[in-house]
């Protein structure tokens, strides 16, 4: 596809609603689009809008083997009141079971290197692989999470990968209380450890509740002392 008609979808989306981006996507890219949730408030959000749109725009998750149960709890109950299909991504067994040979399950806990081999095996590797087939996809980050994602746009190039596609991010301006006044209004099924402290939710055994005024995702990776709060999926 010409350079030029990427730009101009770009330009064209920054002033449009979230419902309206998810829209404009699936119209843009048709099957070459879709959906990474993990479930978080934000990702139930976007899976509501686009039920609601009707839009048949595939869904993908990241089944890193270390979730929460509330979380694999949740993923039955969204699939059950949407009836949707979410194409589960899981890591490669052989990687997962030689670095675990090598370094012990809870490995994450020794150094953030191992922290980011955990990451890569468990995460980035299954998602570049999808990303790899794919033109663009649409993510639940907002931009007031952490400073990295500060300067996320609506919709931008994203050169992370090595198909440089593109990325959205509807919710990008989005406060978590209007996330959750969404959720509130239309009923969306949401994870239950946000009603405990959680406001971001990752693999188990590296997240933690947070207390008031603390970071939003400082209950990721909480071990570390000055630690980067994102794995890799989610880089400026
Ligand atoms: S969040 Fe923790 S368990 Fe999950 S992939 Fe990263 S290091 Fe591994």
């Amino acid at each position: 596809m010409k350079n030029d008609k990427i730009y101009q979808h770009i330009k064209y989306c920054q002033s449009l609603k979230a419902e309206e981006i998810l829209h404009e996507a699936f119209k843009f890219f048709n099957k070459n689009v879709e959906i990474a949730v993990s479930f978080g408030a934000e990702d139930v959000v976007l899976i509501d809008m686009v039920s609601k749109l009707k839009i048949d725009i595939g869904i993908f998750t990241i089944d890193t083997k270390r979730l929460n149960k509330e979380t694999y709890d949740l993923i039955k109950e969204i699939k059950q009141k949407y009836n949707l299909k979410i194409e589960i991504l899981s890591p490669n067994e052989s990687s997962v079971r030689k670095m675990v040979d090598a370094k012990g399950v809870n490995l994450f806990y020794d150094s953030v290197e191992n922290r980011k081999e955990c990451c890569g095996v468990r995460k980035v590797a299954p998602l570049k692989k999808k990303l790899n087939s794919l033109s663009g996809w649409i993510t639940g980050v907002r931009s007031d999470q952490n400073q990295n994602r500060s300067e996320f746009k609506k919709v931008e190039l994203d050169e992370n990968w090595e198909n440089n596609l593109i990325k959205y991010n509807p919710l990008v301006n989005w406060s978590y209380e209007q996330v959750f006044n969404y959720i509130s209004k239309h009923k969306v099924p949401y994870n239950k450890l946000h009603d405990e402290g959680y406001p971001s939710i990752g693999c188990e055994p590296c997240t933690r509740a947070i207390k008031k005024g603390e970071d939003f995702r400082s209950g990721r990776w909480f071990w570390e002392k000055n630690g980067n709060t994102e794995c890799g999926l989610h880089i400026k």
